[in-house]
């Protein structure tokens, strides 16, 4: 029987990895976890997917369990801010979209909407972030949505199995340091062996498998599956096994990133329970609200913008609460590997692809690739049919992912420098460009969308199509023969349940001063 692990890498993915591991396999599984005590994780990546909640719960954490530890808030959207022109933004919620007989509400509200904003017409959580709100009501109740909160029959699916079934009305935002530390006391705690040392050497047998990582202080360590969570660096499955790295620079040319943790009063600030993405002359400037600081960075292009220009544009956007923040300057490396499992090694994080930050998807991406190993565990055969269809399925989410950032661009409005005009004209997937010449006469559904699965359903599209403004959709030509009065009615009782929520929800400060 195959069941000794070996983890390289201590960050997010390393921990999480260990973590979901002894959760499936229990004293089963053998897990070492070896980390650098040099080289430090990335530093960033705290705004998660509304899927998240399936990994806390696969570890059977309760809110109360981990929030406060990791000084966690609610995530209801993502808002975009001057995508569009300066002064205007949108959100993409985590809420289902309502369907009309037949049609999505916002295929209607093309045809004829109450006002000129899509999202505030056709869900109700785009008013509850104004408002600053929780989700939850003091007495920890959430609000009623279509969705079943820790049903059983939900439980141990995997996401993709998740998909269409439900859609959680938040996800978390977190310090990614401290739920590192939280994850590395419950593997410990689970058995997971802990070793802080550099890996100064992978050693390969004839076949060209791992036989064991060398180690600076520690010796050899060996095990029968080895998990690359190394990072940018991808020591094992690029360097050691050379595996191609497929970049994605051609269409998403972001590759440069400055961060900032801006220690904050939030009893003062407010917490506004979104991330925002705010759009710059090269890029963009996330802002991710937690209990006791603020997480910002401007993600870039070097080829329009020096990392000077980039920090001192970020330090600007701030103001005075930055002046003695050190900034972390970060390059970063768009794509993916050709394939995340190669022999005994299995890439995870950073490692193993990213793509720019602007939907949250890094850790969406751990998430799924552990689920997919957990469920795909090799024995001593390592039958081969189960890496090809796990590097398919990792390649199908992030180049699904791949795609939907890239509309961001090709659809937002936004001309007033080189860098946006120049999101008009570069190349985008072929697939991409099929589909959004569909999408100017149909509005997306789930048989127009990226086929496989990648996390996000055809309203996300929508949303992106509807806010960024540069493409104009139009409403599917049958709505003009339909009759609207049920359409009418569904917008109505969306502007009812935003009243009633917008005046009896706890902001959402209060929530966590309480709950925290
Ligand atoms: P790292 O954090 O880089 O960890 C690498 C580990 O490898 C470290 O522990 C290091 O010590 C270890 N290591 C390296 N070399 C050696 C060695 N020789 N020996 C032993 N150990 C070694 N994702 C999101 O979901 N949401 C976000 O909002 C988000 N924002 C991001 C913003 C930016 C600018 C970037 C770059 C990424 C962002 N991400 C985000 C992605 C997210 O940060 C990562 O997916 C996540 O942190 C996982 O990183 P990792 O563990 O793969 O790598």
């Amino acid at each position: 029987m195959l069941n000794k692990v070996v983890i390289v890498g201590g960050g997010t993915a390393g921990w999480m990895t260990a973590s979901y591991l002894k959760a499936a396999f229990g004293d089963r599984i053998n897990v070492t976890l070896v980390e650098s005590g040099h080289v430090g994780a990335v530093g960033v990546g705290e705004a998660t997917f509304s899927d998240i909640r399936h990994f806390f719960e696969f570890l059977g954490l309760k809110e109360k369990d981990w929030m406060p530890a990791c000084n966690a808030t609610y995530k209801l959207a993502v808002r975009f801010e001057n995508w569009r022109e300066k002064g205007h933004y949108f959100y993409h919620p985590f809420e289902q979209m309502r369907s009309v007989n037949g049609f999505p509400l916002t295929d209607w509200w093309l045809q004829q909407g109450p006002t000129d904003r899509f999202d505030k017409d056709c869900f109700v959580m785009p008013s509850v972030i104004d408002a600053g709100l929780s989700p939850r009501r003091l007495d920890g109740t959430l609000i009623d949505q279509p969705f079943d909160e820790g049903a059983d029959e939900m439980q141990g699916l995997t996401m993709s199995e998740h998909q269409g079934k439900t859609q959680f009305p938040y996800a978390y935002q977190f310090e990614a340091a401290l739920l590192a530390k939280y994850l590395t006391k419950y593997s410990v705690e689970r058995g997971v062996k802990h070793i802080v040392d550099d890996v100064q050497q992978v050693n390969l047998d004839d076949r060209g498998w791992i036989s064991g990582v060398t180690t600076a202080e520690h010796g050899d360590i060996s095990g029968d599956l080895y998990i690359d969570c190394t990072g940018f660096r991808a020591l094992l499955i690029n360097k050691a096994l050379d595996e191609p790295f497929i970049s994605y620079a051609d269409t998403l040319p972001n590759d440069s990133a400055v961060a900032l943790q801006v220690p904050m009063d939030m009893e003062k600030r407010g917490i506004m329970p979104c991330t925002t993405a705010t759009a710059q002359d090269a890029g963009w400037i996330w802002t991710i609200p937690l209990m006791g600081r603020v997480g910002t960075g401007y993600v870039y292009a070097k080829d329009y913008l020096s990392p000077e220009d980039a920090e001192r544009t970020l330090r600007e956007f701030v103001g005075p609460a930055a002046a003695d923040v050190n900034a972390n300057h970060i390059k970063m490396r768009i794509g993916r590997s050709r394939n995340s499992w190669v022999n005994n090694c299995v890439a995870v994080g950073l490692s193993s692809g990213f793509v720019e930050p602007l939907e949250s998807t890094g850790i969406f991406f751990i998430h799924h690739a552990i689920e997919q190993i957990a469920k795909n565990f090799p024995n001593e055969d390592w039958n081969p049919n189960q890496r090809v269809l796990y590097n398919r399925s990792i390649a199908h989410v992030m180049d699904g992912i791949r795609e939907f950032l890239v509309l961001h661009y090709v659809a937002a409005k936004r001309q007033d420098t080189q860098y946006w005009r120049d999101t008009k004209t570069r190349a985008i997937p072929d697939s991409l460009a099929e589909r959004l010449e569909m999408w100017k006469t149909q509005v997306p559904d789930s048989e127009s969308i990226f086929p496989y699965y990648h996390g996000l359903p055809a309203y996300s599209y929508m949303c992106v199509l509807l806010g960024m403004g540069g493409i104009e959709m139009k409403p599917s030509p049958a709505l003009a023969l339909s009759d609207p009065a049920a359409a009418e009615r569904e917008f109505a009782a969306i502007r009812d349940k935003t009243r009633r929520l917008t005046e009896t929800l706890p902001k959402a400060y209060e929530y966590f001063a309480q709950h925290h």
